[in-house]
């Protein structure tokens, strides 16, 4: 579900017509649809309302301040995996009390700082980390709420970068270990350690994994009940699948909700989850123009002004994004490999894409390129980071200005 279409032949996000605001802004651009990631987020609200659960958006899907400012609006709590993100998740106006903060290698600046800011809780990969927060927060007298992350030894269909709870995985604290950690709990005596968290990996595109972990989770929470623990929070982490391509259908947050809330009753716990790309995927799109078109034997290539550096998920995940153009054209289709200017022959966009032939000139939107597109973006090869467009109703507004020549070298005299 998204709100890009095509009005007479024009591609738009919402009530704006793309190549208007694409020649205004330059390519390549970042442009992203208000209504869709705010329709996406209230889906999960609605469907998992029975529970009152804290959604926390997951940051590291897009950071920039203006789209996570509107999430914290509409009451969404944080996931944070770094300083960096605190930092983020503070100027978006996120209350502290709404902030999660994950990762295996949280550093002792990154954990006062947010020791310091009174954030809501900590989920934690490992018994060093957790003696570390312990000694930090007890200098500073504080109680710091915690949760211990599991690895559930769960695989599922996706990219293998995208599982984060196989069982050799770097990930989380196995059960026995955890367990350990809960009848040993009141040697960490700044902590209440009140929860658990796992985070099964990215794009699951149905309930069966989060059934599958819930069915290994639930009888150890009852476990630990059972030495008299107080446990108050069951984070269920992100990983809900966006739409890709246009057959695909993943599971919507209904099915989602239907699936998980009986397991979560049954746990007593109150849910907290960490959606990142269900909310952000399919609420942006990467515009870019078309430079050149070649054919290297019987191959087409478009060669274009967005690159690995831009989007790099088809390069690293081997990940597939539709490539559409912004103006419909009747002539006849072929299949062109889009690629960029990087000097890597693993920069391509999209293979084997089937788009009537474009001009030097034309334009393109990248579907599906809202999570990790921007994020993950570099300046390798010496390229600015592109300019980021938010696009709400008819109006569209610059959320982060195309990167200078002068940005580039910053820091380095
Ligand atoms: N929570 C944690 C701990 C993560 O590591 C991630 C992604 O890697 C997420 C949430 C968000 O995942 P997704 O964007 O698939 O929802």
């Amino acid at each position: 579900m998204d709100y890009f279409n095509y009005q007479k032949n024009k591609l738009f996000a919402e009530e704006v017509e793309l190549e208007g605001i694409a020649g205004k802004f330059g390519t390549p651009l970042y442009l992203y649809s208000q209504r869709t990631l705010v329709e996406h987020f209230e889906k999960l609200a609605r469907a998992l309302k029975p529970l009152k659960p804290l959604i926390c958006y997951s940051l590291k899907a897009n950071g920039n301040i203006n789209l996570g400012k509107i999430l914290v609006k509409k009451g969404a709590g944080l996931d944070i995996v770094s300083g960096g993100e605190l930092f983020r998740a503070l100027k978006m106006g996120c209350p502290p009390e709404r902030i999660v903060y994950a990762g295996v290698g949280k550093t002792v600046q990154e954990i006062n700082s947010a020791l310091d800011k009174k954030i809501f809780l900590f989920n934690v990969e490992s018994v060093e980390e957790l003696e570390l927060i312990n000694k930090l927060a007890s200098k500073k007298r504080r109680k710091q709420k915690v949760a211990l992350r599991l690895n559930p030894g769960v695989s599922f269909y996706t990219h293998k970068y995208l599982q984060t709870a196989k069982s050799e995985s770097k990930f989380g604290l196995g059960f026995p270990e955890a367990l350990k950690i809960f009848k040993n709990r009141r040697e960490f005596f700044a902590l209440s350690i009140e929860g658990v968290h796992i985070h099964l990996g990215s794009q699951i595109a149905n309930p069966a994994p989060y059934l599958k972990a819930l069915k290994k989770i639930v009888p150890f929470l009852d476990k630990v009940q059972g030495l008299g623990v107080k446990l108050n929070w069951l984070d269920l982490g992100g990983g809900l699948a966006a739409s890709y391509r246009e057959k695909e259908k993943p599971s919507t947050a209904d099915d989602f909700a239907r699936a998980i809330i009986p397991w979560v009753k049954k746990s007593r716990l109150k849910l907290i989850i960490e959606p990142g790309r269900f909310i952000m995927g399919n609420a942006g799109v990467l515009i870019t123009k078309v430079l050149f078109s070649k054919k290297v034997r019987s191959k087409n290539f478009l060669i274009v002004d967005a690159g690995m550096n831009d989007l790099i998920r088809p390069a690293l995940y081997g990940a597939y994004h539709q490539i559409i153009p912004l103006k419909k054209k009747d002539s006849g289709k072929a299949a062109f490999d889009v690629v960029g200017p990087i000097c890597e022959s693993g920069d391509f966009l999209g293979k084997d894409i089937l788009l009537p032939k474009p001009e030097s000139g034309e334009m393109l939107a990248i579907r599906g390129a809202g999570a990790y597109g921007f994020t993950l973006s570099s300046n390798y090869n010496g390229r600015r980071r592109a300019a980021e467009v938010l696009v709400s109703g008819k109006k569209a507004r610059l959320i982060r200005q195309r990167e200078t020549y002068q940005d580039l070298i910053r820091g380095e005299n």
